[in-house]
């Protein structure tokens, strides 16, 4: 019955066990879903075939494109650099203001067009010249077992893996997940249970649980995105407090990124944030002693450029995903010598702003 009921695409799934009445359960994030036969599970990807658990989705894309890795957003990782982009399908959170969803909530089979194997994505991202691969466009969790064989062919190239998640993922999967990454950027999309059980249908702790473990238990380079939306999780009370907690347990040096939601999926009727809002929760963190916050998805050179803490000099300068004017030398400021935590080289990328489709064969 297994063998008969697995498809080419099926893969099998780690992170699951037996359950003495006979259902399986997925142990990889905070649903554990309990599955009776032919039952998938709430990311629709992992389904029970059998006396086992599969991941459906594994070699299969919803294609690739070289972004800017400025876009994912990580602005302390390899600055204007391209990265090789892919995602599959589903999703194990129900965000309704998704700006992924036709991909997050696609059914695989009407989604994913290009197949990919582990060492073909690497291949490809060497040839293109891409310093890294990110498994983005929908969370990577839901098909680990994809993004950490992908993560191990680019190791071998000397190509870099980025995760760009929202960290809802259990205690027993999450050293394993992030041991195959080298750099994160983690959402963190509000800062109360009610709104990740409201808006989500998940929720904070498992989130928070995430960041504390990146940040005293591996070397991942990590960033945090904050998606702020008009009348939901933008007040400066909610911000105050989201502030405290992130200088206390992540430190001053974890960059965070403020981002304005535009209308999307099941939530088209909330208006656009306002730039202003994203300025004063910038100047939140900041007056908490976090020292690179940036607002993103506006034209903003103040609170999309990188700015010494040593000297205040801005070190990169950035419009939207365009660099401009650049005063690192490696990682050290040029006017005062202070370092700058993150990956950098001599030399930026020059990739720019461009975002480009591929095929990967
Ligand atoms: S990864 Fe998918 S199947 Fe597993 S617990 Fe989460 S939502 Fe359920």
């Amino acid at each position: 019955m297994a063998t008969d009921a697995l498809r080419a695409s099926d893969h099998p799934a780690r992170w699951w066990r037996s359950r003495p009445d006979g259902r399986l359960e997925c142990r990889l994030c905070p649903r554990y879903c309990k599955l009776q036969e032919g039952q998938r599970g709430f990311c629709f990807v992992r389904q029970r075939a059998g006396d086992q658990v599969v991941l459906t989705t594994y070699g299969r894309s919803s294609g690739f494109c070289v972004d800017p890795i400025e876009k994912k957003p990580l602005n302390h990782f390899l600055p204007g650099t391209s990265v090789l982009s892919f995602g599959t399908a589903g999703c194990n959170l129900g965000c309704q203001f998704c700006q992924n969803w036709d991909i997050s909530k696609a059914r695989e089979f009407d989604r994913l067009g290009d197949a990919a194997s582990p060492a073909a994505i690497a291949a490809t991202a060497r040839r293109l010249g891409c310093r890294s691969v990110a498994f983005t466009y929908n969370d990577p969790v839901i098909f680990a077992e994809y993004a950490l064989d992908t993560g191990r062919a680019c190791r071998d190239l000397g190509i870099k893996t980025v995760a760009v998640t929202a960290g809802y993922i259990t205690d027993e999967a999450r050293p394993e997940f992030f041991a195959g990454m080298d750099a994160a950027n983690v959402d963190l999309k509000g800062f109360t249970e009610e709104f990740y059980h409201r808006r989500c249908l998940g929720q904070l702790q498992p989130v928070l649980d995430t960041l504390v473990f990146l940040r005293n238990e591996t070397r991942v380079w990590f960033e945090v995105t904050t998606l702020l939306i008009p009348g939901e999780n933008d007040s400066a009370a909610e911000i105050d407090r989201a502030s405290d907690w992130y200088a206390a347990h992540l430190g001053p040096d974890v960059p965070w990124h403020f981002t304005a939601f535009h209308p999307d999926f099941k939530m088209l009727n909330t208006p656009r944030t306002p730039p202003a809002t994203l300025t004063r929760a910038r100047d939140i963190a900041r007056a908490k002693g976090i020292k690179f916050v940036y607002t993103g998805n506006v034209h903003d050179a103040a609170g999309g450029s990188t700015w010494c803490p040593g000297c205040g000099a801005v070190v990169i300068e950035r419009d939207w995903y365009e660099l401009g004017a650049y005063h690192l030398d490696g990682n050290r400021c040029r006017a005062c010598g202070c370092a700058i935590p993150g990956l950098f080289e001599r030399q930026p990328g020059r990739w720019g702003a461009r975002r480009q489709p591929v095929r990967v064969s």
